[in-house]
């Protein structure tokens, strides 16, 4: 069986080092908020090409926190994504935000910047970009009418790290942006872990005291915080698979490049890509008609799939208040679309195997 991610094999890679950081951290006696948190957001911030970051607990928390820093909740209005990972708009809808829903594009996956302005009201106070799949969304018209209605960008980067629009960095591209460092993210810890970045000082200084019950200073509360702050032994295990991050997203190119070279099959759809380097193959996602079908082919002839992601969030039960709404392009990407295995372990021979079972299916 090609499995569709070896988060075993992933990790064995850098084995020796992970354990000795780990042990480091164990025989240090201090397990929140210490060197490891310091030394991971320094590295991260500069790998990032941004000012701070600040370590929260996980993805959905560093979008959380985001929103709740800017202070918007009940009345105002956040441009997203129809076709996201649900935590996007969980993050908008737990401040009490309204999520203002965009559609995508076809073959990019991404938000359609085209399609924003008509969107914007007079509540609207951000547009939260998802660099969706790994690709860095188009920027240049996003930046245009965030400065026309003095907008807040925040991006989502949990499935993007350390890919480019032009020559910055997600991370970098917005006013802030919020990481995860699920164990299957590019960037993955050994449990759950998520990040901001931002170049804006005072925020950063918010996000930290909001991130740690509302305080600066130990027992002195500022602001009704939160609990959500990064272990010491995640940010020392994220510090170590930082510096091989780019190595292995380079072998994830590889292996991208090999599928849109080789897969020829009239009934599949290939994904697009903007540039050389807006791309980290966080998923390879391609589109079939008879999904079904096609699944349980790949599947009996030993190639793992999975489906990123089924049902989008409006037609999610949990957003019943959303379900009347349609979003057509958004709901033909969820009913077509199949990931296929891509990480940064997987051999050719197991990338030779996935296009010849891709290609011989009619
Ligand atoms: C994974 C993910 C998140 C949430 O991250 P967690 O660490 O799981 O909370 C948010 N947005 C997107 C697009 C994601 O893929």
């Amino acid at each position: 069986m090609v499995k569709f991610l070896d988060l075993q094999k992933i990790n064995e890679q850098y084995r020796n080092e992970i354990d000795s950081k780990i042990n480091e951290v164990l025989n240090s006696g201090w397990y929140l908020l210490g060197e490891q948190n310091k030394q991971f957001e320094k590295d991260f911030a500069a790998y990032c090409g941004a000012k701070y970051c600040v370590g929260c607990a996980n993805g959905l928390d560093a979008l959380r926190l985001i929103i709740k820093a800017y202070g918007f909740g009940v009345g105002d209005e956040i441009i997203v994504p129809a076709n996201t990972y649900i935590a996007s708009i969980l993050a908008i809808t737990d401040n009490g935000c309204t999520p203002v829903l965009v559609e995508p594009d076809l073959n990019t996956y991404n938000i359609n910047p085209e399609l924003i302005e008509a969107k914007i009201t007079d509540k609207t106070k951000a547009i939260l970009v998802v660099h969706l799949y790994g690709q860095a969304v188009q920027m240049k018209k996003i930046w245009t009418l965030a400065k026309k209605y003095n907008l807040k960008i925040i991006e989502d980067s949990a499935q993007a790290h350390g890919a480019y629009y032009n020559d910055k960095r997600v991370g970098s591209l917005g006013d802030a942006s919020g990481f995860s460092f699920y164990p299957g993210k590019n960037l993955g810890a050994l449990g759950d872990g998520g990040a901001v970045t931002t170049n804006d000082e005072e925020l950063a200084q918010k996000i930290r005291a909001l991130g740690n019950y509302g305080s600066h200073k130990k027992y002195e509360n500022v602001y009704q915080g939160l609990n959500s702050r990064l272990d010491e032994i995640q940010a020392a295990v994220l510090d170590v698979k930082l510096k091989y991050l780019d190595s292995d997203n380079a072998k994830r190119k590889e292996i991208a490049q090999y599928y849109l070279k080789n897969i020829k099959n009239p009934l599949i759809a290939l994904p697009q890509t903007y540039s050389e380097n807006s791309h980290v193959w966080h998923v390879f996602v391609i589109r079939v008609k008879d999904r079904a079908k096609f699944q349980s082919y790949l599947n009996d002839n030993g190639i793992q799939t999975i489906i990123h992601y089924p049902i989008p969030p409006h037609k999610q039960e949990c957003y019943n208040e959303l379900n009347y709404l349609s979003f057509p392009i958004t709901e033909q990407i969820h009913n077509e679309i199949i990931s296929l295995p891509i990480s940064p372990v997987m051999s050719d021979d197991e990338a030779r195997k996935v296009v010849e079972v891709v290609n011989s299916y009619k």
